[in-house]
């Protein structure tokens, strides 16, 4: 289930398509992605915000941490691009997906 935009991002950008192609490398190892902890909001039984540790055999241990609509990680490509492999990995092994608009302000607003 992963949203339309996400999808034709995939497609349409090269690097963020072979993230993309990486993240699915993490999620055949299911070990290499790590709960760490969390808060679920009482009343909706969502998550509020998380914490997931990929471990990259090459790299070592990312850490991706999600909060209301948006994901972070500690890796190199995150700082430029504001997604990666881990962060799509633990999208795709949590089914939540990052907000549009915290991805792409300005589209938001057309
Ligand atoms: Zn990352």
């Amino acid at each position: 289930m992963i949203p339309e935009w996400i999808k034709k991002w995939i497609v349409k950008d090269r690097l963020v398509g072979n993230k993309f192609r990486i993240s699915r490398e993490y999620l055949r190892r299911s070990k290499s992605i790590q709960f760490v902890d969390g808060e679920k909001d009482e009343g909706t039984g969502e998550w509020i915000w998380f914490r997931y540790m990929v471990n990259s055999k090459k790299y070592g241990k990312y850490w991706v941490k999600y909060k209301r609509g948006r994901y972070e990680c500690n890796c190199p490509f995150f700082k430029h691009r504001l997604i990666c492999s881990h962060i799509l990995a633990v999208c795709q092994k949590t089914n939540i997906w990052p907000k549009k608009e915290a991805l792409f302000p300005s589209e938001s607003r057309k």
